[in-house]
């Protein structure tokens, strides 16, 4: 096996979505320019063409901060990004996943109105993410269901100031429990392998203007626990396996407990970051490609993963040998 293909990541990738009426009937700039398929530039520095005596003349215009900033991810889609472009980039590949038995994550973040429930569930006429994920599941299930059985459990439910809501049927909030079998439960869920998230809004800025100094809306508190269970997890993965000194985090909040499965061992995580053009949203676009690329960092750090996956690797080939050795002497 190479390295690439041992070690789970977060794969991370931000959409920009298209400027609503307000921002644009209100000519506020675009703090976003998407420079290709992997790179864009926060709040990028415009340059003024003037002509003087014939001469062209470039000078900065400081109408912002003008941070300049670059940031590079997985995958950037720009405003006229389609749903199948997302799909086709993202979670398509997460499908071979799941039927290759990894659990797998998929988290859309972003503060509200950044186009999170655009990208995850769509509409009916321009369906999202996990429409066309569940279509594609379905798909190369029947491609193969000579070969294999599956047992497929769906659960569709809301987090949301630390409150589980079913919404597939009306219900009041659920408890989290964990089962020794079956792993972490939700009381009248049912048990769910693949994960699909439409986060409710990220960070501080979300805080009204005149709720300023107050305490962040709980979701702000959630990406944040959830970042860390994150780096927790697999920092711990790319440590001895039989270390057992790093604390994970996972009752730290309700989306990690409920996460546990999903984030530890076997699993493939991805993130789709939403964010505004619009320098409206300066502050929260800012805040969430800053933590979109923490996320992103993770990766690095499960490169030694490998470790961990090799040692259990070598785990099966003694159990294999063992196993062979019995049968010779029958
Ligand atoms: P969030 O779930 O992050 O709060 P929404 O997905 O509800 O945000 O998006 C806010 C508004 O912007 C909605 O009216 C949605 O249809 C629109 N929107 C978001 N992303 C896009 C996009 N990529 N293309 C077109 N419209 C979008
Ligand atoms: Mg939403």
């Amino acid at each position: 096996m190479s390295e690439g293909e041992v070690c789970s990541h977060v794969k991370v990738v931000v959409r920009v979505r298209p400027s609503n009426p307000k921002e644009r009937d209100g000519n506020f700039k675009k703090v976003v320019r998407v420079v290709d398929n992997h790179m864009l530039i926060f709040d990028p520095k415009e340059t003024e063409v003037t002509f003087f005596r014939g001469q062209k003349v470039g000078r900065d215009v400081t109408k912002r901060a003008n941070k300049d900033l670059k940031f590079v991810f997985d995958h950037v889609f720009g405003e006229d990004s389609t749903q199948m472009e997302v799909f086709e980039n993202t979670t398509k590949g997460v499908v071979d996943g799941v039927l290759n038995g990894y659990n797998c994550t998929v988290f859309a973040y972003g503060a509200t109105g950044a186009g999170k429930t655009h990208t995850m569930l769509g509409s009916s006429e321009n369906p999202g993410v996990m429409y066309l994920t569940m279509k594609e599941l379905f798909n190369r299930m029947d491609l193969i269901k000579e070969e294999k059985v599956f047992d497929l459990a769906f659960s569709y439910l809301e987090v949301y100031n630390e409150q589980i809501r079913d919404l597939l049927v009306n219900s009041s909030p659920l408890a989290v429990r964990e089962d020794a079998t079956k792993g972490v439960v939700i009381q009248g869920l049912t048990l769910h392998q693949m994960s699909l998230i439409d986060m409710a809004g990220s960070g501080e800025s979300q805080v009204p203007p005149t709720l300023k100094g107050a305490r962040p809306p709980r979701e702000g508190a959630n990406i944040t626990a959830l970042l860390a269970a994150l780096a927790n997890v697999h920092q711990t993965h790319s440590l001895d396996p039989k270390s057992k000194k790093t604390h994970i985090p996972y009752r730290d909040s309700k989306l990690t407990r409920l996460l546990k499965d999903s984030l530890g061992g076997n699993c493939r995580t991805l993130m789709i970051a939403n964010v505004s053009p619009s320098s409206l949203s300066y502050e929260d676009t800012h805040n969430t490609l800053k933590y979109a690329n923490r996320a992103k960092e993770i990766k690095s750090t499960l490169k030694s993963n490998v470790v961990s996956v090799d040692s259990h690797v070598g785990q099966y080939a003694v159990i294999c040998e063992k196993q062979k050795a019995e049968i010779m002497q029958l």
